[in-house]
C-alpha cells in the first residue's frame, strides 16, 4: 500500500521542508527571491546551502549535481560529492553557497551552435531558485541556467525564465488597465500530456533501428494493427499496471502531481499527464517523467519509446501543451467571467492570442520542429503542419456577432458592447472537442497540440509566452495612452479579430479541404524541419526576441544552426543504421532463405527430376529479384550520404537530406517490407511489428 498524501514530494526541498530546516527570517527572504524573482544574499545562500545538504544527507545522498537543460537533447549533470574535507581518518561533508549557486560543468562538450569556439570553452551554471531542488538515485539535484562567461545563454531554462519575466510583466500593464492592482504575478501554466509506447525490452534490443535511432527503419504492417481500436482505454495489462504504479511512486516522491494515466489508441501506447503547474516548474517536471519513465521500463523488463513515430502506420506520439495564465490570487486569466469588465478583459487575452498566433505561426511550428516530430506533422494523423485556431463554432459566432457588430444568438443584448454587457453564455468544456485542431481552446486554456512526445516543452512554451506578451505589450501601449478606454478597447478587439481571424478554424484540420483552404487564407504550410527552422531567424522573429531580450541575434542564430544540423545528423544517422541493418541483416537473411529453398527444390528434383518444383521457383525469382532492387537502392543511398557530407551549406544540407535521403530510405524500407512479407519468419533477422507491439 502506498501513502500518498506521505510519500509526496518526501524527496523535494519544498516549502514545507524550507520551512522545517531554515530559520524563519532567511525562509521567508528565500521565498521573496522566488515568488518576486529578488536577487539572493550571498549569507543567505550559505545557510540555504547548508539546509540543503543536511536535508539531502538525511534523504540518502552523497553528491550534489548542477542539473540544467543544454540547447539540445534533454538534461545534463556533473555529479560532486559533498566531501569537502578530510582531517585524522574523518571526512567533513560541507556544501557552500557558493557551490549552491554557482557551478562549473566542463561546457565543451556541450553543443552550442557556433556560439562559443572550444578555446573560450568555459560556461557556468547558476541555481534557479523558482524551481525546487530534490534528491534522486542518492544525489541532490539542484536545477540552474546555464550560461557561457561571457554571458551567452547556452541552455532552454533561461530564456524561458526570461519569456515568464516578460509575460508577467505586459499582463500586469493590462490588469492594471481593468483595475486589479491587488493583482502582483502572473504566471504561465502548463499541463503536459505525455504519450509513450511500452514493449518488451528483449524484443527492443534485438532491432538495431530502435536501439540507435529509437524508430523502426523497417516493418510490415501486421494484419492486426490498431484498425479495431480496441486498446483505447481497455483495461491496462497486469504487466503495464506494475510498471505505471512503480512510475506514480516514483514521480509523487519527487512532487510531481502524476494523475491520468491509460492506454491509447496504438497498440502499446499509453499517456501519462500530471495536474498542470506553472510552466517552469512542470517543464522541469516532464524533464524528469521521460528520464523517469525510460528507467522505471528498465527496471520491469520493459523498453520505453518517447520518440515521435516509432512504428509506420501506427498513431506517433505528441506531447499536448496545455497552457494557461494564471494570477498570484488565483484567477485563469482565460476563464470567461461573469461581470462585463471581466468578459472585456477575458476578450482582450483572447485577442493577444489571436493575433499573436497569427502572426507568429512559423515560430510556433519551428518550436516544434524535428526530423522525429516530421514523421507526425506530415502525415494523416496528427494535427498538420499547419498552425490554425480552434474557438468552437459558439465562441466564434460571438467574435463575429462582436465584429459586426450584430445581435447574437436569440440574446436579449441586440449588439454586445464590451465592457458593457455581459457576454452570452457559452459552451465552455464542449464534449466533442475537436481533436483535428493543432491549437485549440479548451475552455478555459490552450491545447498546442503539436508538440514532439520526446522534445522538451521549454521551447514551444518560450513562443507562447513571448509572442502573447509581445501583443498584450502592444495593447497596453494603446490603452494606456487613449483618452475614452471603453471606446479605444471596443475598436481594439473589432480591429483584431477582423486583421486575424483568418486563423480561427473549427472544421477538420486533417482533410484535404482544409489544406487547400489555408492556402487561400495563405496560412504557413511548413512540411518539415527544413522548411519550419529557417523561419526562426526571419526578421520579423529577430526583430520580436531582440526587442524583449529573450535572444540575442546570434544566440537564435546559433539555435537555428543547431536545430538544422541536429535535423541532419539524426537523418544521418537513420540512413546509416538503414544501410548496415539492409547490408548485414537483411539481403543475408534473404539469401539464406533462397538458399534453403533452391536446395529443397534440388533435393526434390535429385528424388525424382519429374518432380515439380513451381513454388520454390516462384520463390526464389520473386525474392532475387527485390534483393537486387534492394541492392541497388543500397548503392544510391551511399551515394546519396557522400554528396551530403560534402554539402558545407547548412540549409542547403537540411534540403538535400529532405529531398534525396529520405525519398530512397522510404524506397529501400518499402522493398524490404515487401521481402519480410514474403520470407520465412524463421530466417527474418529481427522480431516483427506483430512481435513487437503485442508483446506484453
Ligand atoms: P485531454 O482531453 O486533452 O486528454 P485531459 O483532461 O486529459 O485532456 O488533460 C488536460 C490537461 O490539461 C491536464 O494535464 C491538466 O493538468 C491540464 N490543464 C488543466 N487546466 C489547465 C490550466 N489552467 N493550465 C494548464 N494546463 C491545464
Ligand atoms: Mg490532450
Amino acid at each position: 500500500m502506498i501513502n500518498v498524501p506521505e510519500i509526496f514530494g518526501s524527496m523535494v526541498f519544498n516549502e514545507h521542508a524550507m520551512r522545517a530546516h531554515l530559520p524563519k527570517d532567511i525562509y521567508m527572504q528565500l521565498k521573496e527571491t522566488i515568488t518576486e524573482g529578488k536577487p539572493l544574499d550571498i549569507n543567505i545562500s550559505n545557510i540555504v546551502a547548508n539546509a540543503m545538504k543536511d536535508w539531502a544527507i538525511k534523504k540518502g545522498a552523497t553528491h550534489y549535481t548542477h542539473w540544467f537543460q543544454p540547447m539540445i537533447g534533454l538534461t545534463a549533470e556533473k555529479h560532486d560529492s559533498f566531501i569537502s574535507n578530510y582531517k585524522g581518518g574523518k571526512v567533513i561533508m560541507e556544501f557552500s553557497g557558493k557551490e549552491l549557486i554557482k557551478g562549473e560543468p566542463d561546457a565543451s562538450s556541450f553543443p552550442s551552435g557556433g556560439l562559443r569556439a572550444t578555446f573560450e570553452a568555459r560556461g557556468y551554471t547558476a541555481w534557479d531558485p523558482t524551481s525546487y531542488a530534490f534528491v534522486k538515485n542518492n544525489t541532490l539535484y539542484i536545477p540552474t541556467i546555464f550560461c557561457s562567461y561571457s554571458g551567452e545563454v547556452l541552455d532552454k531554462k533561461t530564456p524561458l525564465l526570461k519569456s515568464i519575466e516578460l509575460i508577467n510583466t505586459h499582463s500586469l500593464r493590462i490588469l492594471k488597465l481593468f483595475g486589479n492592482y491587488n493583482i502582483k504575478r502572473v504566471m504561465p501554466t502548463l499541463g503536459a500530456e505525455q504519450k509513450y509506447f511500452l514493449v518488451d525490452k528483449n524484443m527492443f534490443n534485438k532491432r538495431q533501428d530502435l536501439v540507435s535511432c529509437g524508430r523502426t527503419l523497417f516493418g510490415a504492417k501486421p494484419p492486426k494493427g490498431q484498425d479495431l481500436e480496441d486498446h483505447y482505454f481497455g483495461a491496462l495489462r497486469p504487466k503495464v499496471s506494475k510498471f505505471m504504479k512503480d512510475l506514480d511512486k516514483e514521480l509523487w516522491k519527487l512532487g510531481i502531481p502524476a494523475k491520468t494515466k491509460h492506454n491509447e489508441v496504438a497498440p502499446a501506447q499509453y499517456e501519462i499527464a500530471p495536474l498542470f503547474t506553472t510552466s517552469n516548474i512542470a517543464i522541469d517536471h516532464n524533464q524528469l517523467i521521460m528520464e523517469i519513465m525510460k528507467n522505471v521500463a528498465e527496471r520491469h523488463n520493459l523498453s520505453c519509446i518517447l520518440h515521435e513515430k516509432p512504428f509506420a502506420g501506427v498513431n506517433g506520439s505528441g506531447k499536448h501543451n496545455n497552457w494557461s495564465l494564471i494570477t498570484n490570487t488565483g484567477i485563469n486569466l482565460f476563464e470567461p467571467g461573469n461581470s462585463p469588465y471581466e468578459n472585456a478583459q477575458f476578450l482582450l487575452f483572447l485577442c493577444a492570442v489571436i493575433k499573436g498566433v497569427d502572426e507568429y505561426q512559423d515560430l510556433l511550428r519551428a518550436s516544434v520542429a524535428s526530423a522525429g516530430n516530421d514523421h507526425r506533422l506530415g502525415s494523416n494523423e496528427a494535427p498538420p503542419a499547419i498552425i490554425s485556431i480552434f474557438l468552437g463554432d459558439e465562441l466564434t459566432d460571438i467574435l463575429n456577432a462582436i465584429e459586426n457588430g450584430v445581435k447574437y444568438g436569440n440574446k436579449e443584448v441586440m449588439k454586445i458592447k464590451i465592457g458593457v454587457h455581459t457576454l452570452p453564455e457559452f459552451q465552455k468544456d464542449n464534449t466533442d472537442r475537436n481533436r483535428t485542431s493543432p491549437f485549440a481552446f479548451t475552455g478555459n486554456k490552450f491545447e498546442f497540440r503539436m508538440v514532439g512526445s520526446s522534445l522538451s516543452p521549454a521551447c514551444p512554451n518560450i513562443m507562447l509566452n513571448t509572442i502573447v506578451a509581445e501583443e498584450l505589450c502592444k495593447f497596453a501601449d494603446i490603452l494606456e495612452n487613449c483618452d475614452n478606454f471603453n471606446d479605444t478597447l471596443n475598436k481594439l478587439i473589432v480591429k483584431t479579430i477582423k486583421d486575424h481571424k483568418r486563423i480561427i478554424f473549427n472544421g477538420n484540420s486533417y482533410s484535404d479541404e482544409w489544406t487547400k483552404e489555408a492556402k487561400k487564407r495563405r496560412l504557413h504550410n511548413l512540411e518539415t524541419s527544413a522548411d519550419a527552422i529557417p523561419q526562426l531567424i526571419a526578421e520579423k522573429n529577430i526583430h520580436l526576441f531582440t526587442k524583449h531580450n529573450i535572444y540575442t541575434k546570434s544566440e537564435i542564430m546559433s539555435r537555428h544552426n543547431m536545430l538544422l544540423q541536429n535535423y541532419c545528423r539524426v537523418i544521418s544517422i537513420e540512413a546509416k543504421v538503414m544501410l548496415e541493418m539492409t547490408k548485414k541483416q537483411i539481403i543475408p537473411a534473404v539469401l539464406k532463405y533462397i538458399k534453403e529453398i533452391s536446395e529443397t527444390a534440388l533435393t526434390k528434383k535429385s528424388l525424382n527430376s519429374n518432380l515439380e518444383c513451381y513454388v520454390e521457383e516462384d520463390i526464389v525469382n520473386n525474392l532475387s529479384s527485390l534483393n537486387f532492387e534492394l541492392y541497388n537502392e543500397v548503392k544510391k543511398l551511399e551515394d546519396s550520404l557522400n554528396e551530403a557530407h560534402e554539402l558545407i551549406d547548412l540549409p542547403a544540407r537540411s534540403i538535400f537530406y529532405r529531398d534525396s535521403i529520405i525519398s530512397k530510405m522510404n524506397k529501400i524500407r518499402k522493398i524490404s517490407d515487401t521481402l519480410e512479407k514474403n520470407t520465412s519468419k524463421e530466417v527474418w533477422p529481427f522480431p516483427s511489428y506483430s512481435d513487437i507491439l503485442f508483446s506484453i
